[in-house]
Formats: C-alpha cells, sequence, structure tokens
C-alpha cells in the first residue's frame, strides 16, 4: 500500500493565503501588521530559519523589523531590548530565535516577551491558556500538525493518537492540544523512558513523532493503515534532511504520512505569520 502523502507545503499556502487575507483587511482599516525578529549569536541555522520567517512575512504583507545580537551579549541587554519591543506600539507580535548561545537561559529570556505579543506561543501564559482549553497562541510547529489533520479531514475525536517526545516546544502542546474539547483525541505521551515504544506506537491511529533521532521510527512502530505526522528535521549522514521516521518503509504501512521536507517545516512558518495577524487584530484600536 502507498501512502498519502500530507503536503505541508500545500496547507502552509493555504494558511498563508488566509493570512494574507488578513493583513490586507487590517491595512485598509489603517492598521499595519509588524513582527520583531530576535536573532542572537552567529549559529547559520538560526540565521537561516530566521531569514525565512522574514521573507514569508513579507509574502503576506506583514512588515518584519529585525533586531541582531553578537553572541557574548549579556541576557540582560536581551532582555532590555525584549522589554523595548513589548513597550513599542508599533510592534504587533515578538520572535524571539530559540535557542540562544551558550550561557544565556532561553525560557528565562523567552518569559520576558509580552504574552499578547509571544506569536511563538511559548511563554508560559500562553502555554497556560491550552491547559485551560482556551488557547490564543498556540505554538506554531503543534497547531501546524493539528491544521494538516483537519486539512486532510483525518479524524482525530475518539482517535488513539500517540505522541513520541514531550519538549515543551513541540510534544506537550501537541498532545494538550489533541485532547482538547472539541479535538477529543485519545492520548499517550511517550518518550525516551517509555517501555516499548513500537508496542506502544503501534497503537495509534495517528502516531506523531518528535524526537530528533533521524529516521529512528521504522515500519514496526506503525500499525496498518496508521496515519503518521512526522516533526523531526535532521541531517543524516550523508547531509540529507531526514524526518525521525524512516519515509520509504512506513509509508509502505501508514496509510497517510508528512514528508521531510514539506511536511511539518512549512506549517511551523505558516502558523507564526497566522497568529502574527491575530496578534495584529487584537491590538487594532476600536
Ligand atoms: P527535544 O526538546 O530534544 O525533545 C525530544 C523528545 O524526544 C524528548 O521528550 C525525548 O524524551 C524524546 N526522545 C528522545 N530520544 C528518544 C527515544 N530514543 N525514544 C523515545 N523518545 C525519545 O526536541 P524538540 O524540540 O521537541 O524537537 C524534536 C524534533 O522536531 C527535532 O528533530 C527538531 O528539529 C524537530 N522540530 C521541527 C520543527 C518543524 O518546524 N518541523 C519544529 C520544532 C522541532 P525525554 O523527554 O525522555 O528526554
Amino acid at each position: 500500500m502507498g501512502a498519502q502523502v500530507l503536503d505541508g507545503k500545500a496547507v502552509a499556502r493555504e494558511v498563508l493565503d488566509e493570512t494574507a487575507e488578513r493583513v490586507a483587511a487590517l491595512r485598509d482599516r489603517g492598521k499595519e501588521t509588524t513582527l520583531a525578529t530576535v536573532l542572537v549569536g552567529d549559529d547559520p541555522a538560526s540565521a537561516a530559519y530566521v531569514r525565512s520567517k522574514r521573507r514569508r512575512a513579507a509574502e503576506v504583507g506583514i512588515r518584519s523589523v529585525h533586531h541582531e545580537l553578537g553572541s557574548d551579549v549579556s541576557q540582560d541587554r536581551v532582555v532590555d531590548l525584549l522589554r523595548g519591543l513589548n513597550d513599542d506600539p508599533s510592534v504587533d507580535g515578538i520572535l524571539l530565535q530559540l535557542p540562544l548561545p551558550d550561557g544565556l537561559d532561553d525560557q528565562g529570556t523567552a518569559l520576558e516577551i509580552d504574552p499578547a505579543k509571544d506569536v511563538d506561543g511559548l511563554h508560559p501564559t500562553n502555554l497556560g491558556m491550552i491547559v485551560l482549553d482556551r488557547p490564543v497562541f498556540a505554538p506554531c510547529t503543534p497547531s501546524g500538525c493539528l491544521r494538516i489533520l483537519q486539512h486532510y479531514g483525518i479524524p482525530i475525536r475518539g482517535a488513539n493518537v500517540v505522541v513520541v517526545g514531550r519538549s515543551f516546544l513541540v510534544g506537550r502542546p501537541l498532545a494538550l492540544l489533541l485532547a482538547a474539547r472539541g479535538a477529543d483525541a485519545t492520548v499517550t505521551i511517550a518518550h525516551s523512558r517509555t517501555a516499548d515504544l513500537a508496542g506502544v506506537a503501534r497503537r495509534a491511529d495517528i502516531l506523531v513523532v518528535a524526537v530528533g533521532r533521524p529516521e529512528m521510527v521504522t515500519a514496526c512502530y506503525v500499525r496498518e493503515g496508521a496515519v503518521v505526522i512526522d516533526v523531526g528535521i535532521n541531517r543524516n549522514e550523508a547531509g540529507s534532511l531526514v524526518g525521525d521516521v524512516k519515509y520509504d518503509e512506513v509509508a509502505e504501512v501508514a496509510s497517510a504520512i508528512t514528508p521531510v521536507p514539506g511536511g511539518v517545516g512549512p506549517m511551523t512558518v505558516a502558523m507564526l505569520m497566522h497568529n502574527t495577524a491575530i496578534a495584529a487584530g487584537m491590538r487594532e484600536p476600536t
């Protein structure tokens, strides 16, 4: 059986088109939408992520204002910058590209972003709103996964979902979004200490993998006909981009699967733009 390919690029295009319309409507009412991007240090991967986010922002009519700080900067300096952006009425959303260089505290720094401008959805207030079943800004990768499932009409209500990975960035918030009222999945969270991971994963109707281990999940983790969402982005030994799932062999067993690249990755950026437009709408003068 060949699995249906869940085309994240196409779904991302839909999200970006909706966002462009939302941004244009705001502009017609006199409100520009502005995203502030903050890059600390000289990690080339982080710099590339920020560039691609700014490119997408420009495509949908969001103005982006970029700030760069050196890798030897103090935590206080980063915090000062974020507080300035919080106070700047022209800024609707703030993207602090993580991870920060060694010596700086990712979570402690992100805590300084005003939750109303936290378009990455990683502030404890926004994570807490998910626990309360009242998400405002859900983190972009988990909400992107959910959107792919919804776009393709994959039944979530009552489905057994296994999320492998429990990071605060992906696994945990995604598990909460899937188990929330309205989504109504029955969710298991698995991690590095899970006993018989392959057996647990085989119980899934929908298997989401976010572990950061190249091609770890092979066909023996997947029940015939399951839907597989691969969040992983890794480089293999040959230097190619691969997911956490061994695509070719899992595609023989699954009914549907996201590719890497072209699956969850484009959704993360699209959902950031979506959140930024929502933030601008919330700040529109009445
Ligand atoms: P992370 O913070 O390193 O968390 C990895 C999780 O996987 C942890 O909960 C860990 O368990 C679990 N894990 C590690 N090895 C395992 C194993 N052998 N068996 C079972 N569970 C295992 O990573 P992350 O930030 O969630 O990212 C995960 C992957 O998604 C990475 O490849 C990352 O590049 C990718 N990612 C992609 C996007 C995108 O836009 N597509 C966005 C974000 C991240 P413990 O908690 O027990 O250590």
